[in-house]
């Protein structure tokens, strides 16, 4: 059975005329850009120098086809509506990046993650094809069958190869609860070991495992957020309100139960942005009870970052009160759980940064992702860290010490944020020669940026 709109189609069509003619009318000697309302790109951009791309009419859920347990989305479809279309039926994306507007194009282009990622990989393996806008204008169809270099190439090539305007992607069946289980450690070591365990065994306490990721507060309490489907019903908690997720977690030793529907455990993080909302006062209780319900939300706390960019609010307030300036960290990356240990280690005693969030993923199959590439069959464990810390002598100190430690350690970096690669190193990391074949091969006349321009030179 399939679920679609009875405009959905047509409707779909028609955004992707308005993007073609959007492109057609920007000049061929000025960059092609989105123009779109949300971004959860962390990397200050320069000012766009023609009008960007029209996505305003690729935005919905085109279908959901139950029977296949797949979805055919829009481009700039956020994860948020899409949920929204799946969960009634019992479905959801194989992987739901925990910010709401983050969108399946962004997710899949720029790379996602979250707590299914330990078992289902991340966004883009659950690709099945995709249509793609490319640099020279034309609409192709790309899958595993057709344009396989450009469809493997898509994923951490940042809107540099073509923009996707439609996807079909997988979905899985979930429960309407999921039953969660915070484990505390005093030990960083013993916290992975258990993570390695649960990943290895595919449950804890004899139960199968459906969510897994982790909170480390200091090198003596840490913890696993273990997450299990259930349908059985009863009472829940609810993090939208007063009461703040990331908080709930804590607890003096052993383990803490608590319950969430689905759709608030999809969304748990994105209430107060893991923990950023604390910057603007958002947890304290007397501003959290006057701060509107439908405020707590990422692409909020996103607007009030914006208006600092602008007019560095942030650096005037140091300035103000004679502090130095700072930098700003934030980053995920992802080390081989091998090396997870040592490089907490090392972080904790370089980087003054708390909370960091930690998720593992596999790779769900032995595939190649050039511009990304991962070994299969090897856990790696995503690092999350979102702050700033006092500026050093040269611009970006801590951001390039956390590059060459990555390194070190056979880790990556995500291209979101902040890039201080050279460019050697970066073509060792994201795919060099491959990525500039497919870039000849599908942008001839560049008039898309660069990858290494974008990610690093910030253009
Ligand atoms: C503080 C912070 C924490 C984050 N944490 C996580 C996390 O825990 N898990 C996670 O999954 N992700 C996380 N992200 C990263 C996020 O998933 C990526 O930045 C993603 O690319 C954002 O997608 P977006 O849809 O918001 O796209 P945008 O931010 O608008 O764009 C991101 C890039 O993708 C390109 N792009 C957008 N749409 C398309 C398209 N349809 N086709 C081709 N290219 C496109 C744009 O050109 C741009 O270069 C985090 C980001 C931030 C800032």
């Amino acid at each position: 059975m399939s679920v679609r709109p009875p405009d959905a189609p047509i409707s779909h069509t028609r955004g992707v005329q308005r993007l073609l003619d959007s492109y057609r009318a920007i000049p061929a000697s000025a960059s092609v850009r989105l123009a779109k309302p949300t971004s959860n790109l962390f990397r200050a951009r320069t000012k766009r120098d023609a009008p960007g791309l029209d996505t305003s009419g690729l935005t919905s859920v085109i279908g959901v086809d139950l029977q296949n347990r797949t979805a055919d989305v829009a481009g700039m479809c956020t994860y948020e509506d899409l949920v929204a279309a799946t969960l009634p039926y019992g479905f959801a994306p194989l992987v739901v990046p925990q910010l709401k507007t983050i969108t399946v194009g962004g997710a899949v282009s720029g790379l996602g993650i979250e707590s299914t990622s330990f078992r289902n990989g991340l966004p883009h393996e659950s690709v099945l094809e995709m249509d793609v806008l490319t640099g020279a204008g034309e609409l192709l169809t790309v899958s595993r069958d057709q344009h396989e270099d450009l469809f493997r190439a898509f994923p951490n090539s940042y809107g540099t190869l073509g923009y996707s305007t439609r996807l079909r992607i997988e979905l899985e069946a979930v429960k309407p609860f999921v039953a969660l289980r915070h484990i505390r450690f005093d030990s960083l070591d013993e916290l992975v070991a258990t993570m390695d365990r649960i990943i290895d065994t595919g449950g804890f306490d004899g139960v199968a495992v459906d969510y897994l990721d982790g909170v480390v507060f200091s090198p003596a309490e840490s913890y696993l957020c273990v997450g299990i489907e259930t349908d059985t019903p009863g009472p829940v908690s609810d993090y939208t309100g007063q009461q703040i997720y990331y908080r709930s977690i804590q607890h003096p030793q052993g383990i803490k139960d608590d319950r969430l529907t689905i759709h608030d455990y999809l969304w748990r993080w994105d209430t107060d942005w893991f923990w950023c909302s604390r910057a603007f006062g958002a947890q304290h209780p007397s501003v959290r009870r006057w701060w509107p319900r439908r405020y707590r939300r990422s692409s909020f706390y996103w607007k009030l970052i914006s208006y600092d960019q602008r007019f560095a609010i942030a650096d005037r307030i140091e300035k103000r009160h004679d502090r130095p300036p700072r930098e700003r960290v934030v980053q995920d990356i992802e080390v081989p759980l091998k090396r997870c240990g040592e490089f907490l280690d090392w972080f904790f005693a370089h980087v003054p940064i708390e909370p960091v969030w930690l998720c593992p993923l596999r790779l769900r199959a032995d595939e190649d992702w050039p511009l990304y590439p991962m070994r299969p069959n090897r856990t790696y464990v995503n690092v999350g860290f979102w702050s700033s810390v006092p500026a050093g002598a040269t611009e970006g100190a801590t951001n390039r010490l956390i590059e060459a430690k990555v390194s070190e350690l056979e880790g990556h970096k995500s291209l979101y944020s902040d890039s201080y690669y050279t460019p050697a190193e970066f073509d060792e990391l994201y795919g060099g020669e491959t990525y500039r074949s497919v870039k000849r091969a599908y942008d001839p006349d560049s008039r898309l940026l660069d990858l290494y321009d974008k990610a690093v030179r910030r253009r």
